[in-house]
């Protein structure tokens, strides 16, 4: 049929398509009789079956054959949601005939079901009859709702002007036949409204077909084509073709224009809301067809229509990725051997066989050098082709040149698509990096020949994530959601939460960062919120003291089950048995940002380790408040070893708490006083040995030496401790009173340093030798008036860099080193580091 020879004359004619949803209720189907009343043109209005019928026929039919009488009760209620629509849409002096038209229906088609029900047999031939009637049924009812009201127009039976083979369930369209019958029959009407059902066609036989699920879109792209039609219109219940499926992201919109390639990209890998086969007739005829929403008739939606991009250019809102899709359910085969190599027609004859079997490939990708081809199918699929792919190379498979079919299920198939694509290289590394750094593991990969997609094999279980992943990273460039989950909330806990609280709209507003708190514990209980909420940082505590009882593996095991994307774990605690739950974390591609020192200055082998798996699933291991709380001493190590930069050493005052008691010191009132008031306000460890004794400053330098690229254990530092012996031994009282016992070594050790005018710091250095390894050491030492390290006051530490770039003059990092703010800053910085790679 050529272009401009139109049944109609000049005048076009639109055709409307509304979905399931659309004519769900009597409240529904007002809307869009509505629409088509305000429509001037010519139109032919194509129905779906009111929501859900199709699913319910489909479980009556199954019910039936498996001799189950509960069939009945399904048909009820099924005509019962027929007559209700039919009574609140009709005015009552119209009802009856349409009552009367519904219940002859059912009658019908319950007539059928006992036919199944006896024979216990449902053949595909009998299924299409079954599920047929919910399409008749809706337009029936529309076009007695258009009667009713004296809306001139004509129902159309589809199944009289669109005839397929007989392919029962996915019919094919004998087009020639078809497009003659549409456009006599629509021609010969003279009318300007024709209701049709969509879904439904017939054989050669006149036994009813289905076009395939979803299929009432694809009728109405069959008439549309057939009249020529000025324009298709597919009313569903969201606003045009969106970035993504809705229904998972929330951030997805509403793509204003798509090429036909684009659109049927999309929907052939998933995307609902357009049935694959409906783009072919309308290209074919250059219709552009749009995709409009039922309940907000006002918006444009997506018009699907011919058009280029220059090339090199972005699109309308200068994006690459025109959508994102993805289909459930796949099932991957992969055929291996060694007898496969350079052998011919290897693969014509696996797709012969899943093509004998109609099975149709979804995804194909083949290394010749691993002798393999790996195609990815519907898992409804999996059974029939393994039989007959195992069929097809019995021979090789007995002579051990080919492997039995392998065949792996709970997979699914995520897709980029874009026309711009093609001349936008490194979109797949952007892809697979995204998806990497999210722990999502790439079974296949295939890009379309036309460079139009790119399609990827994940487990099922990520797919969710996936798709929210590769949005996040392709149409959100500018926003990101940080999924955070914190262990620990005393002290340092609560004050992360009460800054990022305040911060919160900062983050949005300003780096386009969305920081959730989806999880929070203290050592009694756990707390997780659902998706989509955050904890409320309001009246966290409340809601945390009726939470469950804390199990740390159930808290670890929650984070790797929920599975959302840039998730990232916060361990504010000191706590030796959190330490160990990182590595399990990081090889989910969890980041963990630690503000515990334990893990960091575990043994190497432990710190290595944990390095290596955040490195190999592309997670993030920060600890930056190991050392000096907040201030950037970790950050500006490692910048300057990424920028080439080589530590020669480093010299530092690392403990708030040693800073506190030698400047309170000066032998007026005991030593151990000083030590008192230091742990009273805070200051010291539970066992104030670990800090006067020079544990805690050790951990620092080695956990400083290791990042500047030393391997180095506890036991190669050099401790010269001030404590004298009798010290560690007994509890903390016992500590106290040994102190006051060598009041006069401490007096002593001051009175040496005041005489030279020089004040007493426990200093931390590492060094490195010419030859290589280096050595660290901790211990007081006079430190004179003209020193880096003399103007130190309260909780200050200090850290110097001596590095090739800064040998004489260091580099100098100074602050307060202690303190639930600060240190709450600390960990707040990393979180952000997180988000920000
Ligand atoms: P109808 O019954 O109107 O034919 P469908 O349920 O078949 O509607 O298709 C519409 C649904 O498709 C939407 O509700 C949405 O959840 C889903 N969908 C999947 N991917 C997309 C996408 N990329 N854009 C819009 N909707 C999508
Ligand atoms: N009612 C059919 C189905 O649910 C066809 C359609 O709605 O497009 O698959
Ligand atoms: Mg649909």
């Amino acid at each position: 049929m050529n272009q401009n020879n139109s049944p109609l004359g000049d005048e076009g004619m639109k055709v409307l398509k509304f979905g399931g949803t659309s004519v769900a209720n009597a409240e529904n189907i007002q809307k869009v009789i509505n629409i088509v009343k305000s429509n001037e043109e010519p139109q032919i209005v194509v129905v779906s079956a009111l929501g859900g019928v199709t699913d319910l026929l489909i479980k009556v039919g199954t019910l039936a054959e498996k001799s189950d009488e509960t069939f009945r009760d399904v048909l009820q209620q099924l005509e019962k949601k027929h007559l209700d629509t039919a009574r609140a849409l009709l005015p009552v002096m119209h009802q009856s005939s349409c009552l009367s038209m519904i219940k002859q229906q059912f009658n019908e088609l319950e007539e059928i079901c006992n036919s199944v029900f006896y024979l216990c047999e449902l053949s595909l031939r009998t299924k299409d009859r079954i599920i047929a009637f919910g399409e008749l049924l809706s337009s029936k009812i529309i076009s007695a709702l258009m009667q009713a009201t004296g809306v001139e127009h004509e129902w159309i039976d589809s199944r009289k002007v669109i005839k397929t083979n007989s392919n029962f369930g996915f019919a094919a369209v004998n087009f020639g036949v078809t497009n003659d019958l549409i456009s006599y029959t629509i021609t010969a009407a003279h009318k300007k409204l024709f209701i049709v059902p969509g879904f439904i066609a017939s054989d050669e036989n006149g036994n009813t077909t289905t076009l395939g699920r979803g299929g009432s879109d694809y009728t109405a792209a069959i008439f549309a084509a057939a009249m020529n039609a000025s324009s298709l219109e597919i009313w569903t219940d969201v606003t045009g073709m969106m970035t993504a499926d809705p229904r998972w992201v929330p951030n997805a919109k509403t793509i204003n224009r798509i090429s036909y390639q684009e659109a049927m990209e999309l929907s052939h890998f998933g995307a609902k809301v357009i049935y694959p086969p409906t783009i072919q007739p309308v290209m074919q005829k250059s219709i552009p067809t749009w995709i409009k929403n039922t309940f907000e008739s006002e918006k444009a939606g997506t018009v699907i229509e011919e058009f280029h991009f220059p090339l090199g250019e972005g699109g309308e809102d200068g994006g690459i990725i025109t959508g994102i899709s993805s289909i459930n359910a796949i099932a991957l085969l992969s055929l291996e051997g060694s007898g496969m190599v350079g052998i011919p027609g290897f693969s014509k004859r696996l797709f012969e066989a899943l093509a004998n079997e109609k099975i149709n490939v979804i995804l194909i990708t083949q290394s010749s050098s691993e002798h393999s081809i790996c195609v990815a199918v519907n898992t409804a699929d999996a059974d029939k082709a393994k039989e007959a792919v195992d069929r097809a190379f019995e021979i090789e498979i007995a002579q051990g040149k080919v492997e039995p079919l392998k065949v792996e299920l709970g997979h699914s198939i995520i897709a980029l698509v874009g026309d711009k694509m093609k001349s936008h290289p490194g979109i797949s590394g952007r892809m697979f990096d995204a998806l990497g750094r999210n722990g999502i593991n790439v079974r296949a990969i295939a890009q379309g020949s036309s460079e139009r997609n790119i399609s990827a094999v994940i487990a099922s279980d990520d797919v969710k994530k996936g798709v929210n992943v590769l949005h996040e990273a392709f149409f959100e460039s500018t926003f990101k959601q940080l999924n955070i989950f914190i262990v620990g909330v005393g002290n340092v806990g609560s004050k992360l939460l009460s800054q990022l609280k305040q911060q919160q709209p900062f983050l949005s507003e300003h780096l386009n960062l969305q920081a959730r708190i989806t999880g929070i514990a203290n050592s009694k209980k756990m707390l997780f919120v659902d998706n989509g909420n955050d904890v409320n940082l309001d009246n966290w505590k409340d809601t945390l003291e009726k939470g469950e009882a804390m199990q740390l593996n159930k808290f670890v095991d929650t984070i790797i089950e929920k599975n959302l994307r840039n998730s990232v774990f916060v361990d504010v605690t000191a706590d030796e048995t959190v330490a160990t739950v990182y590595a399990k974390l990081l090889s989910k591609a969890v980041s963990v940002v630690a503000c515990n020192k334990i893990a960091a200055s575990s043994s190497y082998q432990n710190y290595a380790h944990l390095k290596s798996l955040a490195k190999e699933y592309n997670a993030l291991y920060l600890f930056e408040t190991n050392v000096g709380a907040g201030l950037p001493v970790i950050g500006t190590l490692n910048d300057l070893r990424r920028s080439g930069d080589k530590v020669n050493k480093i010299q530092a005052v690392l403990s708030g708490t040693l800073n506190f008691v030698f400047n309170h010191y000066d032998g007026t009132r005991p030593f151990a006083d000083v030590v008192r008031q230091a742990q009273d306000e805070g200051y010291t460890e539970p066992d104030p040995r670990l800090d006067l004794g020079g544990t805690d400053v050790m951990r620092k330098i080695m956990i400083l030496a290791r990042e500047a690229g030393e391997h180095i254990e506890m036991e190669d530092i050099i401790n010269n401790t001030f404590l004298p012996a009798s010290c560690f031994e007994g509890n903390v009282e016992d500590f106290y009173k040994e102190m006051l016992k060598h009041e006069d070594h401490f007096k002593k050790l001051y009175d040496e340093a005041a005489s030279k005018n020089c004040k007493l710091k426990f200093v931390a250095s590492f060094e490195t030798t010419p030859s290589g390894g280096g050595g660290a050491s901790v211990g007081l030492q006079h430190i004179p008036s003209n020193s880096d390290f003399y103007h130190l006051y309260g909780k200050d530490n200090i850290v110097l860099f001596y590095t090739q770039r800064y040998p004489e003059q260091p580099l100098v990092v100074k602050g307060a080193g202690a303190g639930a703010d600060v240190t709450a800053s600390g960990v707040f910085a990393d979180i952000i580091r997180v988000a920000r790679v």
